[in-house]
């Protein structure tokens, strides 16, 4: 790892990987570069089940490590969806602290409890949503999800609700891309003249067939009042290949892009990066491709214990992506969302790390630190809670201009507050005490109804 200080001043980001690293794994030591570069190659032998990870890899772990991963296939809310592309990037000699590995291939030892107030809907998604797909919360912006599939599956999945299918703990309402079923967001689209921003996610637009991308871009850009359309994928950071070997994919996108800026409109893409890690010469050439094309990607990331929350990783991974001519965006708190307690981090280490990321390059390189506080608040900067005791890990926020007179609480996770604090929690009185306590401290002229609304979701503990 770079100290900190050569994180600043090196060069080395420019630096993009570009062996045969898949060679080191047994199953794939034979298979050629024009294979491995192939979108169709790395979709067909993704890994999803625990009998391919034993295959692929052979002797290189132990079987208590395939053990530990089996145990997680049983209780974790994500099923297992892996490019070879990030398998054979992670590091195989010491899978347990792989950043890749812990973002897409849990282990049953590393899980921990959710935390009593987690949500599986953490950011009210469903509850802000007029039509089925179609989430509205900002007066100008809508959050398209025309389906529910991805080319890889996260652990932190904010909406592991729906995302990937059903596992053996979790029952999921899954759905593919059908435009019979988008008709009812189109519609709402079209009479709801506030919009202008529209980003079309999931699931993953990368898995959105070619002629959906183009029929879902071209529907948008006639609507007079849509100005912005966001492509979601997290492609170009696990499968970069796509962009490389998918023509017809790649120009149902520009054909957009280019409609859009005939019509004075944006057409971008927000991809998802969120270690250095995952970028090789296959990511920059994939951007050189997009760049050249002129579609401006920008990219948010998800802040993750032992995967990106060190300064001089997060440094690197700006100034990497920038460099290929990413715009780093957002860096979001972990959502509070089940299975993945162990990935989250505190609002406070956010706001840590970013003060060390900014000013290592142009300010428009740098992302903002946000959480995207629970129940619909949406994105604050990390700093700009109203109240944050840090000792008890709990924030509260406000939304003035997205959810008047409402406030909205994050909690850091408990196993990374210092004993006593841990003891609190562990006590459903004390704990209860704790919220009360913070909330009054924003504001304890609360009606009973904005109490409540509160309360609904937190065992009615404001009161
Ligand atoms: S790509 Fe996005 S939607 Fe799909 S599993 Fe990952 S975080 Fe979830």
């Amino acid at each position: 790892m770079l100290d900190r200080q050569s994180a600043t001043d090196s060069i080395s980001h420019r630096e993009f990987r570009s062996d045969e690293f898949w060679r080191e794994i047994p199953e794939w030591k034979d298979v050629s570069r024009e294979d491995f570069g192939s979108h169709l190659w790395q979709a067909k032998n993704s890994i999803r089940k625990l009998a391919q990870v034993k295959e692929v890899l052979g002797a290189r772990v132990d079987d208590s490590f395939i053990e530990d991963i089996g145990a997680a296939f049983r209780i974790a809310p994500m099923n297992v969806r892996i490019t070879p592309y990030v398998f054979s990037l992670i590091d195989w000699d010491n899978p347990t602290d792989d950043p890749l590995r812990k973002q897409f291939l849990p282990i049953a030892s590393q899980m921990l409890p959710d935390h009593p107030y987690y949500l599986a809907d953490s950011l009210y998604e469903d509850v802000d949503s007029p039509v089925p797909m179609l989430t509205h919360r900002y007066p100008d912006k809508v959050l398209f999800l025309p389906l529910t599939t991805c080319p890889v599956y996260c652990s932190y999945c904010t909406r592991s609700r729906i995302i990937g299918g059903s596992t053996e703990s979790v029952e999921k309402d899954t759905y593919g891309p059908n435009p019979k079923n988008w008709e009812a967001a189109f519609e709402y689209l079209r009479k709801t003249p506030q919009i202008e921003d529209v980003v079309i996610s999931g699931g993953d637009a990368y898995n959105l067939p070619t002629k959906y991308i183009q029929l879902i871009g071209e529907t948008l850009l006639e609507i007079p009042h849509i100005k912005r359309l966001r492509y979601a994928t997290k492609g170009i950071a696990v499968l970069p290949q796509k962009i490389l070997t998918d023509d017809a994919w790649v120009n149902a996108l520009t054909t957009v892009h280019k409609k859009g800026r005939a019509l004075g409109k944006q057409v971008v893409i927000h991809t998802h990066f969120s270690s250095p890690r995952e970028i090789t010469e296959w990511s920059q050439k994939a951007m050189e491709r997009l760049f050249s094309e002129g579609v401006t990607v920008r990219n948010q990331a998800v802040l993750q214990d032992g995967v990106n929350n060190d300064p001089e990783i997060m440094i690197r991974m700006t100034k990497q992506i920038s460099y290929m001519n990413i715009q780093p965006y957002y860096v979001y708190i972990h959502d509070m969302v089940p299975g993945c307690e162990h990935l989250r981090t505190t609002v406070g280490e956010g706001i840590e790390i970013e003060k060390h990321v900014r000013g290592t390059t142009a300010g428009f390189n740098v992302p903002t630190f946000v959480c995207d506080a629970p129940a619909g608040g949406g994105k604050r900067h990390v700093a700009s809670a109203e109240y944050y005791d840090q000792e008890n890990g709990i924030s509260v926020w406000q939304a003035p201009e997205v959810k008047p007179n409402e406030l909205f609480l994050y909690f850091d996770p408990i196993h990374r507050l210092n004993p006593d604090a841990q003891t609190r929690w562990q006590d459903a009185t004390a704990r209860r005490e704790l919220v009360r306590s913070a909330v009054n401290q924003v504001n304890p002229d609360l009606s009973d109804e904005q109490r409540d609304k509160i309360g609904q979701r937190l065992e009615g503990i404001v009161k």
